[in-house]
């Protein structure tokens, strides 16, 4: 069996990765506009709070609720602990390209495992939980990921087949609904 990673974010580990990977227009749920790489304007970028919101108490009331709602599942702080071994792009800027092109596939890599845990738990056929267990190999390889292969991800066959996959499994369309209505 595959060691599964956590799931659930740990921004204590991360490097606040949301907060300047993503682009966003202005909205309710987010105050401002924003370009993707660009470092949001409520982080912390000095002092002994650098890499913290200064806003993380009231995000909703100042219109940021999107941040509140936002949730990685754990690859953000898995990224920068296994990828970058601690090393941060606020201290050296340089390594933000390279982190931006690597979170985007960590998140892939978690939102696949979070969809196909979820999808587990439907009364699967043999031949569904055949290939369940194919691709959570390949989504929790032995020897972890590298920027590298988290690149390829982004592009990769392998992605399409587990969308597939995991759309296939409407005909437990009654078992689907059970377990929405119980989360
Ligand atoms: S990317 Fe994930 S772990 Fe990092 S700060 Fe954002 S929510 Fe937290």
């Amino acid at each position: 069996m595959p060691t599964i990673p956590s799931l659930e974010a740990d921004c204590s580990k991360c490097a606040a990765l949301c907060c300047v990977v993503f682009a966003f227009d202005k909205s309710d749920e987010f105050a401002i506009d924003k370009e993707a790489g660009e470092t949001c304007v409520n982080l912390e970028t000095v002092g002994s709070n650098c890499g913290k919101c200064k806003i993380h108490t009231t995000l909703k009331q100042d219109g940021f609720g999107g941040c509140a709602a936002y949730d990685c599942h754990g690859a953000g702080q898995r990224l920068m602990q296994e990828i970058y071994k601690g090393k941060s792009w606020i201290d050296d800027p340089a390594l933000l390209p390279d982190i931006m092109d690597s979170f985007r596939g960590m998140l892939i890599v978690h939102e696949l495992i979070l969809l196909l845990q979820t999808a587990s738990r439907l009364p699967l056929t043999a031949l569904e939980t055949e290939k369940y267990n194919k691709y959570m190999d390949r989504l929790c390889p032995e020897n972890g990921w590298t920027e590298r292969s988290l690149l390829k991800l982004e592009t990769s066959e392998f992605r399409l087949e587990v969308g597939e996959f995991l759309v296939s499994l409407r005909h437990h369309a009654n078992e689907i609904q059970r377990l929405m209505r119980k989360n």
